[in-house]
């Protein structure tokens, strides 16, 4: 069973893939431009730490979330796994 996809402590630095899915942290100091995220339609302003992920192999297709909106919608695809659909 894989851990669940959480983030605590200092994430400096941190680069992870689970399920296919790959997560880059953006650090405060280096977010300097305004993002849309996915998961609420909200601005990310900058100086925000928040995260960039996409599918493995598919760097095109980064998007920039809120670190909370990430974990709900990983949470959402996990349970949708369950379910039998096929990952993406
Ligand atoms: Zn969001």
């Amino acid at each position: 069973m894989r851990p669940p996809w959480r983030f605590r402590g200092e994430p400096l630095a941190l680069e992870w893939v689970a399920d296919g899915w790959h997560l880059r942290f953006v650090q405060p100091y280096r977010a300097t431009k305004v993002y849309r995220c996915p998961g609420c339609d909200q601005e990310i302003l900058p100086r925000t730490l928040h995260v960039v992920v996409w599918p493995e192999g598919e760097a095109s297709q980064r998007r920039h979330w809120h670190k909370a909106c990430w974990e709900r919608r990983f949470a959402e695809l996990r349970r949708a796994g369950r379910r039998g659909r096929p990952a993406t």
